[in-house]
């Protein structure tokens, strides 16, 4: 019996060794396999973001060209086999991206076909909402203007306005004939700060009383929507598609005055979604109290309302005073000029970097910039601050092609 179990217990033990082994060799398997699979995965994905990078460039050649291209001319500068080059010409053609339906004129040899980007492939949209007024505009993959309208309607955090404004973007892309699917998306401005999430608006003295829940504006869009700061759209309209441009402060001076931050294109928010409120810089101590309840804002001095409102009239009305040297809009322009000067004496002394000067007041800026900029080196004549002022492409549409670069910008970079 004592044998037995002893035979027992020795083959209990040897089927429990016999079992151990066979699970470290199962384990062994399963973990090349696993293994195996991991650099599989990791090759197909190398594999397919190579093929993706790849094509990006042929498009973006495409795309930054300023003449026509042939296929050699892709395959050269990016140094791509031209079996390469035609595989991702033909997917971007499949997308609709590309076309190559013109043809060389002759040279003695076989015409090649000639290669451009559709800049019409894909639009979007961009709407600048304000108190009294929707604006909105239509830009294509080259950031051209495609159309514009200004609506007459102020706001109201209603279903009404918010199938107003859904009604007003489908009638601008049916006036383009735009089908739905070539819609980038719908960006949207507000004056005001958006929380990180896109969904509250959570401070717009100028608009509304906060926090708004945006939603009732995403419900009634039929199509991808971004909320934006409006000044912060603005700024990205004037860096976009400059490439000489590092970083910028953008200036917007309307009735309120705010701006943005660019750092190499990307928007400095601040850890609460403030930075840039320019207009709330002191300027003078104790001065005028201005909307935010301080005393001697940038604001308080250089909102257009000072220009306009103070003589009852409106600011073209104003500047054609000026123009013709009538009562006291001389002075009240010297005096304006003077303290616009410090507040951009002030960013340019924080930020070092170029300073674009837009929002309503540019249009009327024109030649008077550099009346501005004898006024800057009166402040500043040290550091040459007005070198680095210089006045914006857009004017008052910059907010809404801001808003809408960023989807086209985000599209060209994924493609
Ligand atoms: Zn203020």
């Amino acid at each position: 019996m004592q044998f037995v179990c002893s035979l027992f217990k020795t083959k209990m033990r040897f089927s429990v060794q016999k079992n151990l082994v066979n699970a470290a060799k199962v384990w062994y398997h399963l973990k090349n396999t696993f293994a195996k699979a991991v650099v599989n995965v990791k090759s197909t994905q190398s594999v397919s973001d190579l093929r993706k990078a790849n094509r990006n460039r042929v498009y973006r050649f495409l795309y930054d060209s300023k003449g026509d291209q042939t296929v050699q001319d892709v395959s050269r500068a990016l140094s791509l086999s031209l079996p390469t080059v035609n595989q991702n010409l033909n997917e971007l053609m499949e997308l609709g991206l590309i076309d190559n339906s013109r043809i060389a004129s002759s040279s003695g040899g076989r015409r090649p076909r000639l290669l451009s980007v559709i800049p019409s492939a894909r639009c979007a949209v961009g709407v600048e909402i304000s108190p009294h007024h929707m604006y909105l505009v239509a830009t294509d993959l080259k950031g051209s203007e495609l159309d514009y309208r200004a609506v007459s309607r102020p706001f109201e955090a209603t279903a009404d306005y918010a199938a107003a404004l859904a009604e007003e973007i489908q009638s601008l892309l049916a006036g383009l004939g735009v089908g739905q699917d070539r819609v980038l998306g719908v960006g949207v401005t507000l004056p005001g700060i958006i929380n990180v999430e896109d969904t509250v608006l959570e401070y717009a003295p100028t608009l509304v009383s906060t926090p708004l829940d945006l939603s009732f504006l995403r419900a009634a869009i039929p199509y991808a929507v971004k909320f934006c700061n409006d000044a912060n759209a603005g700024g990205f309209a004037e860096w976009w598609d400059q490439p000489e441009q590092s970083s910028m402060a953008y200036l917007s001076i309307g009735r309120g005055i705010g701006g943005a931050i660019l750092v190499n294109g990307t928007p400095y928010l601040g850890a609460r979604q403030r930075s840039a409120e320019f207009g709330h810089m002191c300027i003078h101590p104790g001065g005028k109290t201005c909307s935010c309840g301080r005393q001697g804002c940038l604001e308080a001095y250089c909102s257009t309302a000072v220009l306009s409102n103070h003589l009852g009239i409106s600011l073209a009305d104003f500047f054609d005073g000026l123009e013709a040297g009538a009562g006291e809009k001389p002075l009240l322009w010297e005096r304006y000029l003077e303290d616009l000067s410090i507040g951009i004496v002030n960013i340019h002394t924080m930020l070092d970097c170029d300073i674009v000067l837009g929002g309503p007041l540019s249009p009327f800026l024109g030649k008077r910039v550099e009346q501005l900029k004898n006024y800057i080196n009166q402040v500043d004549s040290i550091s040459h601050t007005s070198q680095h002022v210089r006045l914006c492409r857009y004017h008052e549409k910059s907010n809404g092609i801001g808003v809408a670069l960023k989807y086209v910008d985000n599209f060209i970079s994924n493609i």
